[in-house]
């Protein structure tokens, strides 16, 4: 994956916590990885673009394009390669699928960056609004972080339209990829205040990154500032075993305790959820924190004592 950054990032990249997500180092050149693919999503992809994986949810590829490449990315072996776009015909494809498989309640669009490419997921949604087995519709998106001006833009402005006018009939969600509390630019917090106009819920994702904010304070930096701003943490993930990103991985060891102490220190809606996915495609488990004895008779309690359950 080549590297790629936005005009905003690079003004922000000479700050360590942001410029080791994006700047291409000696060992991602070196290594020459073959970049795997540990979620099973391309065994599940059951027509262009549409992950069928879990019996009531689907998963869009809009495209694999992003406004910028981030190093630890767990699509790293698509991500800016033309492949994954969408063409009308595609778009068709997905909704035939979507209607002959009511089971499917809930749509996630993802990517690539949904909101990349606007005139796709607007021409993407404005079929699937109408689908009246899909109750809930999600966009995951990393652009908020990575250039929040672009939400200015006609396009762009002009799917928010759509979206709110969608999220005034079904449950609309937008799941923001953030990582250190330096992202949070008063930019980045005045557009949260923009989105959260449109009737949706704001959410956020964050993965256990080495050096970057695998320690508690930077995490409770982080989401006590997005619980702030109206975005509800939702999903802390240990990095997935993608071969060539092993640089970034954490011991769990050292992630169950960070996420044990953010359990005390946090109230329970501004916590999110450890997960790891786990690699035979199986889905989300969520990680015991270290709180229980292995035969789970005793626990710690908020204060570190032992208590008999
Ligand atoms: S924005 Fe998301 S999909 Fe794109 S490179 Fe970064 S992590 Fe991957």
């Amino acid at each position: 994956m080549r590297e790629k950054l936005t005009k905003y990032l690079k003004e922000l990249s000479a700050n360590q916590n942001i410029g080791r997500q994006y700047l291409v180092e000696e060992y991602d050149i070196q290594d020459g990885h073959v970049y795997t693919d540990p979620l099973m999503e391309d065994s599940h992809e059951v027509v262009k673009g549409l992950i069928h994986k879990y019996k009531n949810r689907a998963l869009i590829k809009v495209s694999y394009h992003c406004a910028a490449h981030c190093r630890f990315c767990t699509r790293i072996r698509q991500i800016g390669t033309d492949a994954g776009t969408l063409t009308d015909a595609d778009i068709d494809n997905i909704i035939a699928y979507l209607v002959a498989h009511p089971e499917i309640d809930d749509v996630i669009l993802s990517g690539g960056d949904p909101f990349y490419t606007p005139h796709i997921t607007e021409a993407l949604l404005t079929k699937l609004k109408d689908i009246e087995s899909v109750k809930v519709l999600r966009i995951g998106t990393r652009l908020p972080v990575q250039s929040p001006i672009s939400f200015e833009s006609k396009p762009i402005v002009r799917l928010l339209e759509l979206v709110k006018q969608i999220a005034l009939e079904k449950p609309f969600y937008i799941l923001i990829h953030i990582e250190h509390p330096d992202e949070l630019t008063s930019e980045v917090l005045s557009l949260f205040k923009t989105l959260r106009q449109q009737h949706v819920t704001l959410l956020s994702q964050t993965v256990f990154l080495k050096g970057i904010n695998d320690d508690v304070e930077t995490l409770f930096q982080l989401f006590r500032t997005l619980y702030h701003n109206g975005v509800v943490p939702y999903y802390l993930y240990h990095c997935d075993k993608v071969a060539g990103l092993e640089n970034f991985i954490v011991p769990l060891e050292a992630e169950i305790e960070i996420a044990t102490e953010l359990h005390r220190r946090l109230s329970g809606i501004a916590c999110p959820a450890f997960v790891i996915d786990i690699h035979n495609g199986y889905g989300k488990l969520p990680i015991p924190l270290a709180y229980f004895t292995a035969d789970a008779t005793t626990a710690k309690d908020i204060e570190g004592n032992i208590i008999t359950l």
